[in-house]
């Protein structure tokens, strides 16, 4: 099964419960810069962050920790995505979190104890949703997969710790063996529908594998009794799972056996109905065809800046040719690292001497850098960052063609444009912030501020005139046009307007990508690691934290730095609850989002935006 939004919720809460630096966050004191300036005689942190959102006390601070904790405990427990065991303890789970919530008095609650309040009840909404997305999805390949409830059974009983029968597990085992073969037998329709149904049926037969080997692991070789029996009928099941696995793949979705080509990018749309509900949980008050229009919008801006630049560079109206210009500019092999280093240590010379955000100084001191390696490259075409910076470069065993291409992928001023999105302003200071204030906050984690504030300053930078040559001005654009494409080909994809092949094209023929860069973009985005919202996070969050920018900075009632710090201080949410402490809204108990941050849409959006006009 695909990990969805539930598994990325998880790995967050467990690193907030495993280094619980809550208290300590909590206990520092915060100094003003001059204090700390005087007692340490450090020439850091120069100007202070508003005291008054220096990491303000939520009542539910501890509520919704424990929250986290429990259910990563829980999700331990069940480690199994679609056993039925899992789904009918995690209902319940949320179901009594929900009551807790109801039965806490929300009046005495001050601004941050409500927006907890808030999130906590959008994100217990979104779990239940989850869970009947994924028991949907289960329901619809059960008709392949007859026999997986016993499978999981047997795991679920040593999970319970029951005593196990050896004898009885033997038969269990054979019997499965010969259902699992006479299933494999039926004939399958081709159609799109139960196209998708056998490519999740094939990747749940894989996980299942896994499930029955560690249940067989657990006691082969401790229970002599247990080999004796189940040793020639387990290996029976396995590999009549993996007959099953290959005909599915083979027979009905036409994929190569093992060497024979790249996996597929099949993905599952959810449609429109679960993108509302979906969209509601992050607070955004827009339909999916507002959003296309919005990105309509923004794209037609980068294509005509993109000219601009392009008549600046001397290639006239050929913004194409000009982009082309742009990805031959890439350094000497070997000298990426020192290109990526110095575009780092720009940016944060950058923010500090323009006033715009606190950058503590560990942050400038603990961030590393690795080479990625070439397998990663192919679903990581471009840099990833964080506390760590990746740094994606042509090795000398790839390819001619992929070398080519990897060199112009990174070419310097790409690099120049992201490098703070991926280190600081961006991610890495993000995740300092998360870690050491309002931590709790993680169990919110979502990707409108995460990937919305890393593309806000991509944004700011670029008004404030952050770009020096045209050259720089097209490697930015590169990207803005890249989150206003991704906006369209992740929407369409979820309401079924387009296939993944159609996504892959539109990316080449619109965003002026390398076409195995665009395969790969494709593929990340649909193969199940990310949540749907994913990708169109990257410019709504932007244009959230652009909107409040204005109406905070923009109307002189903060300062730049102000308002930066405040941000991180507060944790990670949606953005319409970044408003909501930032002027100190006092939450109704059921707040609904409403505010409407993307500007003046074109009315009547549904044909004239690139997605149609690409076709
Ligand atoms: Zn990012």
């Amino acid at each position: 099964m695909p990990s969805r939004k539930t598994t990325i919720l998880v790995a967050g809460a467990l690193a907030a419960g495993l280094s619980s630096p809550r208290r300590v966050a909590n206990a520092a004191p915060q100094s003003t810069p001059r204090e700390s300036a005087r007692s340490t005689g450090a020439p850091t942190e120069s100007n202070s962050p508003a005291p008054e959102f220096s990491a303000a006390d939520s009542e539910l601070r501890d509520f919704v920790e424990r929250f986290s904790t429990d259910r990563a405990a829980l999700s331990r427990r069940y480690p199994v995505e679609q056993s039925p065991e899992r789904i009918a303890r995690l209902k319940p789970f949320y179901d009594d979190w929900k009551g807790q919530l109801a039965r806490t008095s929300f009046e005495p609650l001050g601004v941050e104890g409500r927006i907890d309040h808030v999130l906590l009840r959008h994100q217990l909404d979104y779990e239940l949703r989850l869970l009947e997305r994924e028991e949907g999805w289960l329901r619809e390949t059960a008709p392949l997969l007859p026999f997986v409830p016993r499978i999981l059974a047997l795991n679920d009983a040593r999970l319970r710790m029951e005593t196990l029968e050896p004898a009885a597990a033997a038969s269990t085992l054979d019997k499965l063996a010969s259902d699992v073969t006479a299933t494999a037998r039926k004939p399958v329709e081709a159609n799109r529908a139960s196209k998708l149904a056998a490519f999740r049926a094939q990747e749940e037969l894989a996980s299942l594998k896994q499930v029955l080997q560690s249940w067989y692991d657990f006691y082969a070789g401790y229970d002599p009794v247990f080999t004796w029996w189940a040793l020639a009928p387990y290996k029976k099941v396995v590999s009549a799972l993996d007959g099953y696995r290959s005909s599915l793949r083979e027979n009905v979705l036409g994929i190569q056996p093992k060497g024979g080509g790249d996996e597929p990018i099949v993905g599952t749309p959810i449609g429109r109905e679960a993108l509302v509900a979906d969209l509601a949980s992050e607070m955004i008050p827009y339909t999916p065809e507002d959003l296309l229009a919005v990105a309509d919008r923004e794209f037609a801006w980068c294509e005509a800046e993109m000219k601009k630049a392009s008549r600046e560079m001397g290639f006239g109206e050929n913004a194409q040719a000009a982009l082309e210009k742009v990805k031959t500019l890439y350094v000497e092999p070997g000298k990426q690292p020192d290109l990526i280093r110095d575009l780092a240590r720009e940016a944060e010379a950058y923010v500090e001497q323009n006033d715009l955000v606190t950058v503590p100084p560990l942050a400038k001191e603990v961030w590393r850098m690795q080479m990625m390696s070439p397998e990663r490259q192919k679903v990581n075409p471009f840099f990833t960052g964080g506390e760590v910076i990746s740094v994606s470069f042509p090795t000398d065993t790839m390819d001619h063609d992929d070398k080519l291409m990897s060199l112009r992928g990174n070419n310097v001023h790409f690099a120049r444009a992201t490098v703070f999105h991926e280190l600081i302003p961006g991610h890495h200071l993000q995740g300092f912030m998360n870690a050491r204030y309002n931590a709790h906050r993680r169990a919110f984690r979502t990707p409108f501020w995460g990937e919305g504030w890393a593309l806000y300053w991509e944004m700011l930078l670029w008004d404030r005139g952050f770009q020096k040559t045209p050259e720089n001005r097209v490697g930015m654009l590169f990207w803005r046009m890249h989150r206003a494409a991704r906006i369209i080909f992740s929407l369409s994809f979820h309401l079924g307007e387009m296939s993944p092949q159609d996504c892959i094209d539109f990316l080449v023929d619109r965003g002026g990508h390398e076409r195995a860069n665009a395969t790969a973009e494709v593929r990340r985005s649909f193969n199940g690691s990310y949540p749907p919202l994913y990708q169109l996070a990257y410019m709504m969050g932007g244009l959230q934290f652009r909107a409040l920018h204005e109406e905070l900075v923009g109307s002189g009632r903060m300062t730049n730095r102000e308002f930066h710090d405040a941000v991180l201080r507060g944790g990670t949410m949606p953005v319409e609850m970044v408003r909501a402490r930032l002027t100190k809204q006092i939450l109704a108990r059921d707040h609904r989002a409403s505010w409407k941050f993307a500007g003046p849409l074109r009315q009547g959006y549904g044909g004239q935006g690139p997605l149609k006009a690409a076709k």
